[in-house]
């Protein structure tokens, strides 16, 4: 296995990340935030503060978007070109989407001065996105797969009342009963330290589904189109339940946080990605009130004292 980079940022935006559960919930990203930093959790999931979207993160969604409609084609037209053909219609729908457009123009505005990463056209971040979308097929053939689902919503309720929801990219079923769930990262493998991070969502996943149908999934696939590689992985029955157990503990200390209030920051180089460093007290910013209110109507049952003047 080949090793690039260590953390995919240009993952596409998953639909747990846009919208708002029924009650307080888990999703693997949101439980990865608080074990990255517990104020980055506080921040995206109880302010709900805007972040601004990237172009990698765009054209993660774009690429994600094609990958899902792909599967909507008969097997015999899922070839390459029939793929590359799906990217102009995804792009026409994705760039109506607030804050689209206005990203690319903004990115053509300032340049390479403001964001490395920027295009120097449109056409060329389009080609970018159909690359990544060739390499897939390095790595599978889509006309030998017949998916079960695609930006499939899988959630359960444990017993002690935890909702783990989650968007898995893709599900395959075998005639003989044996799931498989991929997941489509247009970053590049991470180093050998790094993949029991990568693996944690799929883990996730891997425990819903135990959970909602009784079977451990036999294979774990992770898709780099950044690199053209993947990494899969075999869970047992016992690491699920190892892992259960390791949610909980998450969600019982996300819990603590918030009846106190109390929403640590830890500083981290990953604070380099981080939208909030203005509010965030080890870049010297203030957080702004706990939004009791707000986490009251979203359903957090134990909420801090706040003092009013
Ligand atoms: S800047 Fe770093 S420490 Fe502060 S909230 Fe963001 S991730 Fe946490």
């Amino acid at each position: 296995m080949t090793a690039m980079v260590e953390t995919d940022v240009s993952t596409g935006v998953q639909p747990d990340e846009a919208q708002a559960p029924r009650r307080p919930s888990l999703s693997p990203s949101r439980a990865a935030d608080f074990k990255t930093c517990p104020l980055l959790y506080r921040f995206r999931t109880i302010d709900r503060l805007p972040e601004r979207k990237s172009l990698a993160a765009v054209r993660g969604t774009l690429v994600h978007s094609v990958l899902e409609r792909l599967y909507d084609l008969p097997a015999a037209q899922r070839t390459v070109a029939g793929a590359l053909e799906l990217l102009e219609p995804a792009w026409a729908e994705l760039r109506e989407e607030p804050g689209v457009a206005e990203l690319f123009e903004a990115a053509q505005g300032e340049g390479a001065e403001s964001d490395v990463n920027a295009p120097e056209s449109l056409q060329a971040w389009l080609a970018s996105a159909g690359a990544l979308v060739e390499r897939y097929f390095t790595l599978e053939d889509p006309r030998r797969i017949e998916p079960e689902g695609r930006e499939e919503l899988v959630e359960v309720t444990l017993p002690d009342g935890l909702l783990l929801r989650g968007y898995v990219d893709r599900l395959d079923v075998a005639r003989n009963g044996a799931l498989r769930v991929v997941d489509y990262k247009t970053g590049s493998m991470p180093r050998e330290a790094f993949e029991s991070k990568a693996l944690f969502q799929m883990k996730f996943y891997a425990l819903v589904l135990w959970r909602t149908r009784g079977v451990v999934a036999a294979q774990l696939k992770l898709i780099y189109l950044g690199d053209g590689d993947a990494l899969t992985y075999a869970p047992d029955e016992a690491e699920l339940l190892r892992f259960e157990r390791t949610l909980l503990a998450i969600w019982a200390a996300i819990e603590r946080a918030v009846s106190t209030g109390d929403f640590r920051p830890n500083k981290t180089r990953l604070c380099g990605w981080c939208d909030h460093q203005a509010v965030c007290p080890e870049f010297g910013g203030t957080p702004p009130p706990f939004p009791t209110e707000a986490a009251a109507a979203a359903g957090w049952p134990t909420l801090p004292v706040v003092e009013r003047d």
